[in-house]
């Protein structure tokens, strides 16, 4: 099986090194010994319905609320994400997954309405590291910075992806979402390089199976190192 990562406008939505994303799910396919075919698809060309899994990032207000009514007009992701294709989305691409968005005005902008979200302003930007605990049991602690302005509320029924335990994420202690196949998250860094159990997990659920944690040293080098950064002695302790 070759999994088909879609990485959907990478020039409109990759302001923060999210394109990253892809090569460490690359990588990491590759260490399991699973085959990954790339396709970018620019901001106006058509989106495949078929792929595996599909990665937006982040990306600055106007070209969010772009990104969102690309992807609204086309209407294949919705298609793929019906069927239960793997989904990250990163910062802008997290917030678009909402019913709404703050856009460059501050104005509500219509999101994908894929999942019950709905993002407003911070008081304050956040900007910086962001340190925090899955609820998905076997996942370690998550490492990468945020830089946004949103707060994104979510719904009763959508789990958040972890607990805060340095930064802001979602605003209210929380961050990120997981729901079916969909993460959404505020990690950058890129975020699946500092966290190749995230990779894992997606490619997981592209193959239908569990796959073996394979720690590199180098990236558990990186991640003590970042996560020491906000955290000091305690980086490993329980948040
Ligand atoms: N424009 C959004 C915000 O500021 C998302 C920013 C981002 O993707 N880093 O909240």
């Amino acid at each position: 099986m070759t999994i088909t990562i879609v990485s959907i406008y990478p020039a409109l939505l990759g302001t923060y090194g999210d394109a990253g994303n892809v090569l460490a799910l690359r990588h990491r396919a590759g260490l399991h010994g699973l085959a990954t075919e790339v396709v970018n698809v620019a901001a106006g060309e058509p989106i495949p319905a078929g792929g595996d899994l599909y990665v937006l990032g982040g990306g600055e207000d106007s070209a969010q609320t772009a990104a969102a009514r690309g992807i609204r007009a086309d209407g294949s992701l919705r298609t793929a994400f019906e069927r239960g294709a793997a989904l990250l989305a990163v910062c802008a691409g997290y917030q678009l997954l909402g019913e709404y968005f703050p856009d460059a005005t501050g104005a509500p902008a219509e999101g994908l309405g894929f999942i019950d979200l709905r993002t407003d302003r911070l008081p304050r930007r956040a900007v910086g590291e962001l340190a925090a605990d899955p609820q998905l049991p076997g996942l370690p602690r998550l490492t990468g910075y945020e830089n946004h302005g949103g707060a994104t509320h979510r719904g009763p029924g959508v789990e958040p992806l972890a607990a805060v335990v340095a930064g802001v994420g979602n605003g209210d202690g929380t961050e990120g979402a997981i729901a079916g196949h969909v993460i959404g998250t505020y990690l950058h860094g890129p975020g699946l390089a500092r966290n190749p159990a995230v990779a894992d997990l997606l490619l997981s659920w592209c193959v239908g199976e569990t796959l073996e944690p394979l720690l590199e040293p180098d990236v558990e080098a990186l991640r003590e190192e970042r996560l020491r950064s906000v955290l000091g002695d305690g980086w490993n302790r329980p948040g």
